[in-house]
């Protein structure tokens, strides 16, 4: 049985990659933060192993006692999915330097700390899958998002490096680069534009959709899932250091 570490899986799109991975047949590891419950619920029906790390992913002695607890109680991961990420917006030279330091840390460096201690189990299978959930930011920005932007912007970079270097092994490295998921992250940002125009939580809704995501709809966790899973395949082998687009046409325009 292989197994799944998805960062950032108590909530939102890691959950719904989780939930994909385990219909699956594979083991998963989920991390974050909040109660453990109402996702261990959600992945029951698969029947699947499934264990808990609760690292702060900001840490990096967190993600190796997070890897040590994938070796020694599931034999380490196959698959990684670097997940988790956090969002502040502000314009520059209001942006809080505590702020930019814990986006970058988390949506960025987490990833690498991640795929380097996964990468030599997977070379010594010679198989393994990263998934890197980047955004449309990762391709293109958007005014008072810096740190999120130049952390998205570094994970497509580091996602190609990664499979550049595994490039002859069956280790493949690709992104997803997702445009609005209506989540708990963009739900707050929902609630934020809703408070500063005034305006009903639908209203703010439909506004942040159609300023940047021409299909006017929400991509859904579960769509995210099944491309992921898609990207864990062997028909996806050949598939490597992608950028996958599943943002309604933001980044078309
Ligand atoms: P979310 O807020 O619903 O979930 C984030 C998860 O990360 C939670 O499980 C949380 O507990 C965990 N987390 C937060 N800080 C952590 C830390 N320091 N260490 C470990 N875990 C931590 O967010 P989401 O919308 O599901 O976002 C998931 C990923 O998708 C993020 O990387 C985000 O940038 C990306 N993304 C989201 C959207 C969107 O519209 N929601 C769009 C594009 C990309």
């Amino acid at each position: 049985m292989k197994v799944a570490l998805v960062t950032g899986s108590t909530s939102g799109i890691g959950l719904g990659i989780a939930q994909a991975l385990a219909a699956e047949g594979t083991a998963i590891i989920l991390n974050g933060f909040g109660d453990t419950e109402p996702a261990r619920q959600a992945l029951a029906s698969s029947g699947v192993r499934v264990g808990y790390h609760g690292a702060d992913l900001s840490k990096s002695e967190d993600i190796t006692a997070m890897m040590a607890y994938a070796t020694s109680e599931f034999g380490g991961v196959d698959i990684l999915v670097n997940n988790a990420g956090i969002q502040h917006v502000a314009p520059i030279e209001e942006f809080p330097v505590e702020k930019w330091d814990a986006v970058i840390a988390l949506n960025l460096t987490a990833a690498f700390h991640t795929t380097r201690l996964v990468l030599p189990r997977m070379r010594a299978n010679n198989w393994g899958r990263i998934v890197n959930i980047a955004s449309a930011h990762g391709l293109v920005a958007s005014a008072g998002k810096a740190a999120y932007v130049a952390a998205k912007h570094g994970l497509l970079g580091l996602t190609k490096v990664t499979a550049l270097e595994t490039a002859r092994t069956g280790i493949t490295c690709n992104a997803i680069c997702p445009g609005w998921v209506l989540t708990p992250l963009v739900q707050r940002q929902v609630e934020a534009r809703a408070a500063k125009e005034a305006i009903s939580i639908e209203a703010a809704r439909e506004a942040l959709l159609l300023e940047k995501q021409p299909s006017g709809e929400f991509v859904t966790t579960e769509q995210l899932g099944a491309t992921a899973a898609f990207l864990c395949s062997a028909a996806a082998a050949q598939v490597r250091g992608a950028a996958w687009t599943m943002d309604g046409g933001w980044t078309a325009q």
